[in-house]
Protein backbone atom coordinates (compact mmCIF):
# COMPACT_ATOMS: atom_id res chain seq x y z
CA UNK A 1 0.00 0.00 0.00
CA UNK A 2 1.25 3.64 -1.00
CA UNK A 3 0.91 6.72 1.05
CA UNK A 4 2.12 9.98 -0.55
CA UNK A 5 2.89 12.57 2.53
CA UNK A 6 5.33 14.66 3.30
CA UNK A 7 3.42 15.87 6.45
CA UNK A 8 3.62 11.86 7.62
CA UNK A 9 7.35 11.40 6.83
CA UNK A 10 8.45 14.76 8.49
CA UNK A 11 6.42 13.63 11.69
CA UNK A 12 8.26 9.86 11.66
CA UNK A 13 11.21 10.91 10.72
CA UNK A 14 12.07 14.03 13.43
CA UNK A 15 11.62 16.64 9.97
CA UNK A 16 14.15 14.62 8.30
CA UNK A 17 14.21 16.14 4.74
CA UNK A 18 16.66 13.77 3.54
CA UNK A 19 14.51 11.07 4.05
CA UNK A 20 12.22 10.14 0.65
CA UNK A 21 10.06 6.79 1.73
CA UNK A 22 9.77 4.88 4.67
CA UNK A 23 8.52 1.45 4.82
CA UNK A 24 5.93 0.50 7.90
CA UNK A 25 4.55 -2.67 6.68
CA UNK A 26 2.13 -3.10 5.02
CA UNK A 27 2.44 0.50 3.81
CA UNK A 28 5.51 2.59 2.41
CA UNK A 29 4.70 5.98 2.94
CA UNK A 30 6.32 8.37 0.28
CA UNK A 31 7.59 11.99 0.23
CA UNK A 32 5.87 12.91 -2.93
CA UNK A 33 4.28 11.93 -5.94
CA UNK A 34 8.27 11.70 -8.35
CA UNK A 35 9.44 9.22 -5.46
CA UNK A 36 6.64 7.36 -5.63
CA UNK A 37 7.28 7.05 -8.77
CA UNK A 38 11.22 6.05 -8.50
CA UNK A 39 11.38 2.58 -8.54
CA UNK A 40 14.39 2.10 -7.45
CA UNK A 41 13.08 3.52 -4.11
CA UNK A 42 10.24 1.52 -4.39
CA UNK A 43 12.06 -1.84 -4.95
CA UNK A 44 14.57 -0.10 -1.56
CA UNK A 45 11.19 -0.50 -0.01
CA UNK A 46 9.58 -3.15 -0.53
CA UNK A 47 13.17 -4.95 0.34
CA UNK A 48 12.48 -3.89 3.67
CA UNK A 49 8.79 -5.31 3.63
CA UNK A 50 9.92 -8.56 3.49
CA UNK A 51 12.68 -8.09 6.18
CA UNK A 52 9.73 -6.63 8.09
CA UNK A 53 7.52 -9.80 7.41
CA UNK A 54 10.07 -12.37 8.06
CA UNK A 55 11.12 -10.91 11.78
CA UNK A 56 6.93 -10.69 12.17
CA UNK A 57 7.09 -6.73 12.09
CA UNK A 58 7.97 -5.94 15.76
CA UNK A 59 11.76 -7.51 16.31
CA UNK A 60 12.64 -5.77 12.78
CA UNK A 61 12.51 -2.42 14.57
CA UNK A 62 13.38 -3.03 17.93
CA UNK A 63 16.42 -4.82 16.26
CA UNK A 64 16.82 -1.95 13.19
CA UNK A 65 17.43 0.70 16.42
CA UNK A 66 19.84 -1.90 18.15
CA UNK A 67 21.86 -1.74 15.14
CA UNK A 68 21.58 1.85 14.66
CA UNK A 69 22.52 2.77 18.18
CA UNK A 70 25.68 0.70 18.48
CA UNK A 71 26.17 2.46 15.10
CA UNK A 72 26.08 5.98 16.28
CA UNK A 73 28.51 5.21 19.60
CA UNK A 74 30.85 3.03 17.34
CA UNK A 75 30.92 6.28 15.44
CA UNK A 76 30.74 8.86 17.13
CA UNK A 77 27.35 10.18 16.63
CA UNK A 78 27.40 10.49 13.03
CA UNK A 79 23.76 9.51 11.57
CA UNK A 80 24.85 9.02 8.27
CA UNK A 81 27.30 6.75 8.99
CA UNK A 82 25.24 4.74 12.07
CA UNK A 83 22.14 4.33 9.32
CA UNK A 84 24.29 3.31 6.13
CA UNK A 85 25.54 0.72 8.58
CA UNK A 86 22.35 -1.07 9.63
CA UNK A 87 22.07 -4.28 8.19
CA UNK A 88 18.75 -4.08 6.57
CA UNK A 89 20.04 -0.89 5.13
CA UNK A 90 23.13 -2.49 3.91
CA UNK A 91 21.22 -5.15 1.82
CA UNK A 92 18.69 -2.32 0.56
CA UNK A 93 20.80 0.20 -0.51
CA UNK A 94 22.76 -3.06 -2.65
CA UNK A 95 19.83 -4.54 -3.75
CA UNK A 96 17.63 -1.62 -4.36
CA UNK A 97 18.76 -1.45 -8.08
CA UNK A 98 18.38 -4.91 -8.59
CA UNK A 99 14.86 -5.48 -10.10
CA UNK A 100 14.49 -8.84 -9.82
CA UNK A 101 16.58 -9.54 -6.31
CA UNK A 102 13.04 -10.33 -4.37
CA UNK A 103 12.37 -13.10 -6.45
CA UNK A 104 15.36 -15.43 -5.02
CA UNK A 105 16.31 -13.75 -2.17
CA UNK A 106 17.14 -16.09 0.49
CA UNK A 107 15.59 -16.07 3.92
CA UNK A 108 17.07 -13.43 6.60
CA UNK A 109 19.64 -12.35 3.73
CA UNK A 110 19.76 -9.32 5.78
CA UNK A 111 22.13 -11.71 8.04
CA UNK A 112 24.83 -11.68 4.90
CA UNK A 113 25.23 -8.22 5.51
CA UNK A 114 25.23 -8.11 9.62
CA UNK A 115 28.12 -10.51 9.38
CA UNK A 116 30.11 -8.98 6.82
CA UNK A 117 29.77 -5.42 9.31
CA UNK A 118 30.84 -7.76 12.30
CA UNK A 119 33.75 -9.08 9.90
CA UNK A 120 34.66 -5.82 8.80
CA UNK A 121 34.59 -4.25 12.21
CA UNK A 122 36.43 -6.96 14.27
ZN1 LIG B 1 16.19 1.86 3.72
Amino acid sequence: MRIVSSFLLSILTFNNKNVLAMALWPVVIYRNKKTSENTVIQNHEKIHHRQQIELLILPFYIWYFIEYWVGMFGCKFKHEIAYRNISFEMEAYEQERNMGYLKNRPYFSNWKYFKLKIKKHA
